[in-house]
């Protein structure tokens, strides 16, 4: 039976150098449903980070295949993979990613009119999920001048503002402090809830990884444990 998310297969191995590698993954299978909200947890270095990499089409494997709604994006080229990225998945990151020179707005903006979007509809969306996550009032001023909580939900905006099927998120609240990152956790809750997005998020905190209906741990590139909460 296909899922909306197969994960089959997948290994990654580094080489650094001319003598050593790492193994970062070591046989990864996954069946991920339409609408889950997920954590990738396990400690650092166990491979977090180059799953969801691979997952969203960042890097590739050294085997195997990731299919995302019934399009095999381990067999797309690059140009493809840019394009299937951009109207596909949104990305929040640690390091917001976020451009300087661009006001809140036009960074919330800035995928939707990749993908031509009409200025009234980027205007109503951007309003629309700034609202949301409470950023209204910021929507002139430039990253810079904001908190990094704020910063975060600029981030997260951004991500959702065009409607993607799937979010990516590699430890969205390590550079938070405790009520911001419970804020963020929420919204992205609500946002799975409400909006309908699959999230996959990966944290090594326990009071964030609680929140996910299904927790993934990985150690050494290996699945360790999968379960799924109500
Ligand atoms: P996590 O996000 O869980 O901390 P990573 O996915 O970043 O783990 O890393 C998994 C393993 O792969 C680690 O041993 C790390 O050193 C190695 N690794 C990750 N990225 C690279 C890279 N670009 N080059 C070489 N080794 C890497
Ligand atoms: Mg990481």
């Amino acid at each position: 039976m296909s899922c909306f998310l197969n994960i089959s297969g997948i290994k990654k191995v580094f080489h650094e150098g001319s003598e050593s590698e790492s193994n970062a993954l070591r046989s990864i299978d996954l069946a991920i449903g339409k609408e889950e909200f997920i954590v990738i947890s396990g400690p650092s270095g166990s491979g977090k980070s180059t799953l969801l990499n691979i997952i969203g089409g960042l890097d590739t494997p050294s085997e195997g295949s990731v299919e995302l709604d019934g399009t095999l994006i381990t067999s797309l080229d690059e140009n493809e993979l840019a394009l299937f990225r951009r109207e596909n998945i949104g990305f929040v990151f640690q390091a917001y990613n976020l451009i300087p020179v661009l006001n809140v707005k036009e960074n919330i903006e800035y995928v939707m009119r990749l993908l031509g979007y009409s200025q009234n509809e980027c205007d109503a969306r951007a309003l629309e999920v700034a609202r949301e996550l409470d950023i209204d009032a910021y929507l002139n001023k430039l990253p810079d001048h904001l908190s990094g909580g704020q910063q975060q939900r600029v981030a997260v905006a951004r991500a959702v503002a065009s409607k993607p099927k799937l979010i990516l998120a590699d430890e969205p609240t390590a550079n938070l402090d405790t009520a911001n990152g419970e804020k963020l956790m929420e919204l992205m809750r609500r946002l799975n809830e409400e909006e309908k997005v699959t999230i996959i998020f990966s944290s090594h905190d326990p009071m964030v990884i609680q929140k996910a209906r299904r927790s993934i741990v990985l150690r050494d590139g290996k699945i360790l444990e999968d379960i799924k909460r109500q």
